[in-house]
């Protein structure tokens, strides 16, 4: 008798096998799909914002790419060298946050070359990308890049409205795998905002990378003066 039940079993099994497989792929298995996002901040350092954000970003297990602006570096060395021990990348966003576009072509480079030598007196060689203060650069002026530039796709205009409700909904409004996020660390309702949307975010699937482990990810290769705007959306 038990084997002829054991024979019923068996048979079963596998005229039924297990569903588990058609179930992974139909969703089921969705909370463990790994989207990629990057969060970038311009304008710092600026301690009193930027070294709690870090705090939360720490907390959260979550990277970044800051954007600063040369003339604020020195004061804030420490700052910015903990960016870059706790796994942010650092870029450079020129030395008095000039508008690049239209600039006669020793002087934007100087601004660009001051930036990127004071980073790596402090953080050591390393190609330090660009964004373009007011992401603007003509064509003309590209081919006086030597680094990747980054744009963004998701702007939450943090800096004019310096509201946290609206930052945070603006960007879970218009936020997909692969975009790059422009705020601000200078303002503390967009530190606010930023660790409120990492939360939300990460509660569904989302991972906080660099710009750079962004592209890689999505397996672009950075070139140089190229603007990196998404992960899949380059000018
Ligand atoms: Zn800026």
């Amino acid at each position: 008798m038990r084997r002829i039940l054991m024979i019923v079993f068996l048979l079963f099994v596998l005229m039924f096998p297990s569903p588990e497989p058609d179930a992974a792929a139909s969703g089921e298995a969705d909370v463990e799909v790994t989207y990629y996002v990057a969060l970038t901040f311009d304008d710092g350092p600026r301690r009193i914002t930027t070294e709690r954000l870090l705090d939360g970003l720490r907390e959260r297990g979550a990277s970044a790419t800051f954007f600063l602006i040369g003339e604020q570096i020195e004061e804030n060395a420490d700052v910015v060298q903990r960016m870059k021990a706790e796994g942010h990348q650092v870029g450079n966003h020129t030395w008095s946050h000039v508008k690049i576009e239209g600039m006669n072509q020793s002087a934007a480079q100087e601004e660009i070359r001051h930036t990127d030598q004071v980073l790596k007196e402090l953080l050591g060689e390393d190609t330090y990308w660009l964004r373009p203060p007011y992401g603007l650069i003509n064509q003309r002026e590209r081919s006086w890049i030597t680094v990747p530039m980054v744009q963004w796709s998701v702007d939450p205009e943090d800096w004019k409205y310096q509201n946290t409700d609206r930052v945070v909904s603006s960007v879970l409004n218009h936020v997909k795998p692969g975009s790059i996020i422009l705020l601000h660390d200078t303002y503390p309702t967009s530190v606010d905002a930023a660790l409120r949307i990492v939360d939300t975010l990460q509660g569904q699937g989302y991972e906080f990378v660099t710009v750079e482990e962004l592209l890689a990810l999505n397996g672009v290769a950075p070139q140089a003066g190229t603007m990196y705007v998404s992960a899949d959306q380059s000018l």
